[in-house]
């Protein structure tokens, strides 16, 4: 390797990885120094959606397209589906990279989607068969559902026997058979439902979400002023995941999924729930049903049922609403489109990879990972719940839904227990000591999550008899003593709602720990939970390095990282920073309107994170942005010169808007205002530039469904971690003393595990100087960004060079 591309190599975000971390194609591609064309060259590929539309299909499209023409494949689209593959014509149509620009943040698929008939029969199948290998294609990507990805498999195994008849028939030379004899096929799996076994989420799910709970919340504020119930039905026929999650991200007072019937007698029991729950001030009961909720007889449950059910034992005011296709619609979340174009980069490198005996694929997300997957085994699989969901094997079909589903369904489970009386210490025949307090408390600036969080962790310790104190405005609440218990209905309404219901505020332990100590003694407080920032680690840090001095924090201690910039260690995610993420992105979709509107238009746009630049990376990746500038990622002037470059001749080539991001602490030369200047100088004869700061709407507005369900899963898993160590620690009725370092930990999510690290562990693996952590999973996606806004700079001209040293 040639020393300049190793600078480079070393200053690019994959030179700060382990190589355990380059796990994604693209970043593999990018770290062995392949590049532009270098890899699909002569190949054709045609890539469809089909079946079911979903949110995310255009960011998947347009990612194929891009990263199809950036590896060398002459890339085509089939419109409609299976449907114009059979028609062929005009309906495949090759592409250029501009043919997909601004179509990230539209809902559907540009491309149209079908359902056909004609591809279900042999004969139809031979005649697309003939309309591809006319155009020499002889890659495939499918997005679509299990049954449009099944329909690919048999096409797949039939193909050289049309080429046979092809041959027979005089229609193609023996050569050109014997060339494409093999047809290669990627699957991508677009489904609101998020019904596929092999993928932790389908293209659209997080989208459906969103527009689930927006109708919830709607809903909620209506019904309180009346005091409703309302019975919410959700899509799923087969598949209840939409309405579980739903159920737990808006604290639904009743779910019916297809997985799970409600036992016989439930009618009782939901009632009893239901007016009991008014009992206790609830003015407002939400019930979630999915299409295809049944009983223990495997019969169907109704709305309707459930709403006469009600009316005629409980006289509630009851209304059903039936979401239909409001779930389908809207524009994509950040997520989906995050998930789409990583798809579909994987799609394109998995059959630039295709080796003659490679089985078909499908690319799926696995934790934070792009993979690849067996496609039948995963459609096998995916049909196999269906059929124990028919045959009333209810064990069998959550288990195949896997681990995941089951622990949405036991968390759901238990935060929506009724009630427990104020003196009930024995749940589930285990008596827990009621004298042991755990303090909550929220350190930082608010970030969406910590109220769902809190719900869940003072109902979770709660259900186990032990009391939550919750603290305001953190430690410096403490010292002033705002200090209370909190109760089980006072956090009902935390589920839905954004900020700090507790309050919280940014000071740390520092010289006052004698009055801190003096205050937990006060307080009785014998175990901590925060929710907070970078502060929340380090007062959790500092409190354990104290231990020594004070007994009064011996003992136990948890994190669960809430701040939307996503800089605390020990975490992939902490909460906020989705909800943040699609705050900016919303924001994003709006300038670009705009710059469309009044055309030739480029906007450099700040975004909160301090030194981290994961909101910028991602925003930026969701927005189809041309550059991102972070901290982490070194740049010069030479590379801010070759993005002016870019955008002019971007405008020029009739593009008409560009968005350039900037995190706050990127670079303390190059600021905001500097760049903005540099791209108005340079870029003057051509387009407008004008300068967003976000700023602070960043923080705001309800959580998303996944920073709802994130904070619930934590806190849950954190208020056990906490009862476990009090348990074990405990000297007798009154104290708890612990000096282990494994009692003072960080509970987050890395790879799709809970982890349960100790901060003292975490200080190795911290960037104190600039509050974020040395290695972080998302700067892997960072060349996918430039790439699929088309940069001759950085990591293609680099690897042009590598390539052409290569080959003299
Ligand atoms: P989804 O992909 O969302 O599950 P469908 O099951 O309706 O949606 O499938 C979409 C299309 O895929 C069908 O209209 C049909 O053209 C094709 N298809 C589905 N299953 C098969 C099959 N077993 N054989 C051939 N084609 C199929
Ligand atoms: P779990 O597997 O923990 O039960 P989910 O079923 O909610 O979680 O989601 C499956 C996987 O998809 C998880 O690994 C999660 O990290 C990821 N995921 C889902 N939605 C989002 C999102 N909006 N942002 C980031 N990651 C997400």
């Amino acid at each position: 390797m040639d020393n300049s591309l190793k600078r480079r190599l070393e200053m690019s975000p994959l030179g700060r990885m382990s190589s355990e971390d380059i796990t994604d194609s693209v970043s593999k591609f990018v770290a062995h120094g392949q590049g532009f064309g270098m890899v699909g060259t002569g190949r054709s590929l045609a890539l469809f959606t089909s079946g079911g539309d979903s949110q995310g299909m255009n960011a998947a499209v347009r990612s194929v397209v891009r990263m199809g023409i950036y590896v060398g494949f002459k890339v085509y689209c089939i419109q409609e589906g299976y449907q114009g593959m059979v028609n062929g014509g005009d309906c495949i149509k090759e592409m250029a990279w501009n043919g997909v620009s601004n179509i990230i943040q539209l809902g559907g698929t540009v491309i149209g989607s079908a359902r056909c008939k004609d591809f279900r029969e042999r004969e139809g199948r031979k005649r697309a068969a003939f309309n591809l290998i006319e155009k020499n294609i002889d890659s495939l990507v499918v997005i679509g559902g299990d049954g449009s990805l099944t329909g690919a498999n048999l096409f797949r195994q039939e193909w050289f026997s049309f080429l046979q008849e092809f041959v027979q028939e005089g229609k193609l030379d023996l050569q050109k058979a014997t060339r494409f004899k093999q047809l290669h096929i990627v699957g991508m799996v677009g489904s609101i439902d998020n019904d596929f076994c092999g993928t932790d989420m389908t293209i659209g799910t997080d989208t459906a979400l969103h527009r689930i709970i927006e109708a919830v919340d709607a809903i909620s504020t209506t019904a309180q002023s009346h005091q409703r119930t309302f019975i919410l039905e959700v899509m799923g026929r087969h598949c209840g995941y939409l309405a579980l999650v739903a159920g737990l991200a808006s604290g639904a007072d009743w779910v019916f999924i297809p997985e799970k019937p409600a036992m016989d007698g439930w009618e009782e029991v939901l009632c009893n729930k239901l007016s009991e729950s008014r009992g206790f001030g609830q003015r407002l009961n939400i019930l979630i049903l999915a299409e295809g909720a049944i009983d223990q007889k495997g019969e169907p449950i109704t709305a309707q049922y459930v709403k006469e059910l009600i009316v005629e034992r409980l006289q509630f005011d009851t209304r059903i609403t039936v979401l239909g296709h409001v779930q389908r619609g809207g524009s994509p979340s950040a997520f989906d489109r995050i998930l789409g174009c990583r798809m579909g980069a994987e799609a394109v490198l998995a059959l630039a990879d295709a080796k003659p005996d490679s089985p078909a694929c499908v690319v799926s997300l696995d934790g934070n990972k792009a993979v690849r997957v067996p496609l039948m085994s995963c459609v096998d699989k995916t049909q196999a719940v269906a059929k124990a969901v028919q045959e009333r094997n209810f064990q069998k079909a959550s288990d195949l839904r896997g681990k995941s589903f089951n622990n949405n369904l036991k968390t759901y489970l238990t935060l929506n227990k009724r009630k427990p009386s104020d003196e009930a210490c024995t749940i589930d025949g285990k008596v827990c000591s009621s004298n042991f307090n755990i303090a909550l408390m929220n350190i930082g600036a608010p970030a969406s999550g910590m109220n769902p969080a809190g719900r869940g962790f003072v109902r979770s310790c709660m259900l186990k008899g032990y009391r939550v104190l919750g603290v305001a405005d953190g430690f410096s609440g403490l010292l002033n003593d705002d200090v209370k218990p909190l109760g089980w209905m006072e956090v009902a309404s935390w589920v839905s709602e954004g900020g700090s219901n507790l309050g919280t505020n940014r000071n740390i332990p520092d010289k006052n720990c004698k009055e801190i100590a003096d205050k937990f003694r006060q307080h009785k407080i014998h175990a901590l939970m925060i929710f907070g920032g970078f502060e929340g680690y380090q007062s959790i840090l500092k409190l354990s390095d104290e231990r020594s001095e004070f007994a009064e924090f011996c003992i136990p201690m948890a994190l669960v990282a809430s701040t939307i910039s996503n800089n605390v260690p020990g975490t992939d995610f902490s909460l906020g920073c989705d909800t943040a993420l699609n705050v900016i992105t919303e924001t994003l979709d709006r300038l670009k309107q705009s710059a469309t509107g009044s055309r030739r238009r480029v906007f450099v746009v700040e975004t909160m994170g301090g030194f981290c630049g994961y909101l910028a990376t991602m925003s930026g990746l969701a927005a189809g942005a041309d550059a991102a500038y972070i901290f982490e990622e070194p740049f010069t002037i030479k590379d801010l010169e070759g993005d002016v470059q870019h955008m002019k001749a971007k405008i020029k080539d009739n593009i008409l808007r560009g968005i350039v991001l900037r995190n706050e602490k990127a670079n303390n030369n190059f600021t905001t205002t500097f760049i903005e200047h540099l791209f108005q100088e340079e870029g003057k004869d051509v387009y407008v530039c004008r300068q967003n700061v976000l700023g602070h709407v960043q923080q705001g507005g309800a959580p998303s469904p996944f920073d709802r369900n994130l904070g619930t899963k934590l806190a849950v898993k954190a208020a056990n971690f906490l009862i476990e160590q009090i348990e074990e620690n405990k000297k007798d009725n009154n104290t708890v003393y612990t000096k282990s370092e494994k009692s003072a930990v960080i509970v987050g999510i890395c790879k799709r595990e809970t982890k349960f690290t100790p901060v003292n562990y975490l200080q190795k693996a911290t960037d104190f100087k600039h509050r974020i952590p040395e290695k972080q999973w998302w700067m892997k996606l960072r060349p996918l960004l430039r790439i699929l806004a088309k940069h001759e700079s950085t990591y293609e001209a680099d690897c042009e060079e590598v390539f052409n040293n290569h080959m003299t």
